[in-house]
């Protein structure tokens, strides 16, 4: 009989272990790594947030990051284009995140600069810091340290590319010129901000040509991204494509 128990204990611990497993092998499987790339105002931010919320995974915004690099340069009187300067400033610079509605906030050495960092003057010059080597090696490092458990939806312009190359999903995000700049500027009249929207198509076609022929991890679809087009689908519609390039990748 009490052979019998020892025998009932090693099948019980043994069930455990392979539930064990199994769960280890399933969170494996089921918490990726999704890199969404493209150009600006391409609804990258508010489509990789809805993905995030319905996986229930992380939301990193690296724009930001570069956005929060240039403010304090700005603020410190550090030349946007000194490349060893930045890449000093950025060896002590804090740099954090915090869940909030609607939308996360971000802190620079305690600071929240959340609004600040959306202003034209950052806007304008954001791709000048983002084009120094210093600066993307420093950002780089954190986004892949961010993201190295996995469960995590990261937008930028070189995710697929060069922050998470091994990424599970990778989507590269476009629209026209035009349609970015209508929704910036329908965003803008929503705050108040009158800006013509000529000139945010001016601002969004200076900015697209700078992220792409800088020298480091220039903006670029990945060749195994998957290219989707954003000019004629609503925010829904672009979030369910995605999520069904996920739930596919799960298969
Ligand atoms: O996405 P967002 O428009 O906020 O990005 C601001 C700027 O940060 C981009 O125009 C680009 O210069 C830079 N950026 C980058 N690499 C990323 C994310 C953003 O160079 N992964």
């Amino acid at each position: 009989k009490e052979r019998k128990n020892n025998k009932n204990v090693s099948l019980f611990f043994l069930g455990h272990i392979f539930i064990c497993l199994n769960g280890i092998y399933y969170s494996m499987q089921t918490k990726m790594q999704i890199a969404i790339d493209g150009p600006a105002s391409a609804g990258k931010s508010t489509v990789a947030k809805l993905v995030a919320k319905k996986l229930n995974y992380i939301y990193c915004d690296t724009g930001a990051m570069y956005r929060a690099t240039t403010w304090k340069a700005l603020q410190m009187g550090v030349s946007l284009d000194d490349d060893q300067a930045l890449g000093k400033m950025l060896e002590t610079m804090e740099l954090s995140f915090k869940p909030n509605e609607p939308e996360q906030l971000v802190f620079v050495d305690g600071t929240d600069v959340t609004t600040a960092i959306r202003l034209p003057e950052i806007t304008n010059n954001v791709s000048l810091v983002s084009a120094q080597p210093s600066v993307r090696k420093n950002l780089t490092e954190r986004q892949q340290q961010i993201a190295s458990e996995g469960g995590i939806v990261m937008d930028g312009r070189d995710i697929g590319t060069t922050v998470l190359p091994n990424a599970q999903v990778k989507i590269f995000l476009v629209a026209s010129v035009h349609e970015r700049a209508l929704r910036r500027f329908k965003e803008n009249q929503a705050k108040g901000i009158d800006t013509p929207l000529a000139k945010l198509e001016a601002e969004i076609k200076a900015r697209d040509y700078k992220d792409s022929h800088r020298e480091v991890s220039p903006l670029i679809k990945a060749d195994d991204a998957i290219l989707l087009d954003t000019t004629s689908l609503d925010i829904a519609q672009a979030t369910d494509e995605i999520m069904k390039i996920v739930k596919n990748t799960e298969k």
